[in-house]
């Protein structure tokens, strides 16, 4: 029964770094991820996938088609530290499933096949969505070259894992959403129409450092007060006007605190995560404004684009969500994604399947095996319907040249 195979190897995989209590441990590079990488590699061979694993670790299973050109699907195999079974091996499993699907009923693929397995997307080790970073020739920072010398890599290691955007039609990934929005609105599929932009800002708040008892509540300057002002005036201002951004304080300190002196300064990381970089600047400058004379400073530490997922696969996903007549709901993904990198060079499509209370980077990860099957099927007929794209045109010309051949 392949529909419980793919429930099965999953479960195999998950196991490969799990210990009792504690989740799925299976950090790049490490033993355990080297296991449930050959793992994978056998899978990959069993379907007749020409396996090659290339210089910073990403797995391919090529499968051939007519046309060089390739089709590439997958996702990552590593996870965070205490982790959950279906972040990212789903969408690798997956996709080795479509093949050996199409094997079994001797479907001749017309385009090249690449099931990749990308390494490092978690970013413990070397840096987030290394792996994909280096397969579509983007930047690795400074930093990171540092990390990745430990585990044997080089520069000559990014250069060679370099691929050709000229070799790939597309890239789509099926993962699992790691929010609760699908949960909660009770669809089956996500269609991803792009991946968020982010900012953060590191922000400083200025008071004036007293002794906490001699100190009367109105002759103070309480930096910590007015942080807490600030950082509930922008969440509020985001919730109220901004339907779809996010806004979080995950970081708070105050230099030189101690419990019997009244906050001289006080900072904390600010971060915004939306459809549009131009959007998320708004409740920034909203706060900037406002504060400004109050003794707020805002430096920026990070931009990053949101991404577009191609409009041409994101309109094909939904016509084979409505033709398999399967619930569904176009949205942004609010995680980065190796999709992020593979949409730099060649288009990209993905789908969610929900996750169950909106859990995920945790051992409670949970997807419904309906939900899983009934994705994997959508994932299978979006790679038959790129694969058909232009057949009539070659139908065509096969004729003309049986005509010309008369
Ligand atoms: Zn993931």
């Amino acid at each position: 029964m392949d529909e419980i195979k793919i429930i099965e190897e999953l479960k195999t995989l998950g196991h490969i770094g799990f210990q009792s209590g504690m989740g799925t441990t299976r950090l790049a590079y490490s033993k355990d991820y080297i296991k449930g990488r050959k793992y994978i590699e056998q899978l990959m061979k069993d379907v007749g996938l020409k396996i090659s694993l290339d210089s910073v670790g990403n797995l391919s299973g090529v499968l051939d088609g007519t046309i060089k050109k390739r089709i590439a699907v997958g996702s990552h195999l590593d996870t965070v530290p205490n982790g959950g079974i279906y972040d990212g091996a789903l969408g690798v499993i997956a996709a080795i499933e479509c093949v050996r699907e199409f094997q079994k009923i001797g479907y001749k693929n017309r385009h090249t096949i690449e099931v990749i397995a990308f390494t490092e997307e978690e970013g413990n080790v070397i840096g987030g969505t290394f792996g994909s970073r280096c397969f579509a020739g983007q930047k690795i920072e400074p930093m990171e070259y540092k990390k990745m010398y430990q585990y044997g890599l080089n520069d000559n290691s990014i250069l060679k894992a370099q691929r050709r955007k000229e070799d790939y039609i597309c890239y789509l990934e099926y993962h699992i959403e790691q929010g609760g929005v699908l949960d909660n609105e009770n669809k089956t599929i996500g269609i991803v129409e792009g991946i968020v932009g982010i900012i953060r800002f590191r922000a400083t708040v200025q008071g004036t450092a007293n002794h906490a008892g001699t100190t009367p509540m109105k002759l103070r300057d309480d930096a910590v007060v007015k942080a807490c002002k600030i950082i509930s005036d922008i969440t509020d201002c985001v919730r109220c006007f901004h339907e779809d951004m996010v806004c979080t304080v995950g970081n708070i300190w105050v230099p030189n605190g101690a419990a019997n002196v009244v906050p001289g300064e006080c900072s904390f990381i600010l971060e915004l995560r939306g459809k549009s970089l131009g959007s998320l600047y708004q409740p920034i400058e909203y706060i900037r404004k406002k504060y400004k004379s109050r003794g707020l400073m805002l430096e920026q530490i990070l931009e990053q684009h949101e991404t577009e997922m191609d409009k041409e696969i994101v309109d094909l996903s939904e016509s084979v969500c409505m033709g398999k007549r399967v619930s569904y709901k176009k949205m942004f993904s609010g995680a980065g994604h190796d999709a992020m990198n593979m949409a730099l060079i060649t288009p990209c499509g993905m789908i969610f399947v929900p996750s169950a209370n909106g859990m995920s980077h945790n051992p409670q990860e949970y997807t419904d095996p309906k939900d899983i099957l009934e994705g994997k099927n959508v994932l299978k007929e979006i790679i038959l319907k790129i694969d058909a794209k232009g057949k009539k045109n070659d139908d065509i010309n096969k004729k003309r040249n049986i005509d010309n051949s008369l």
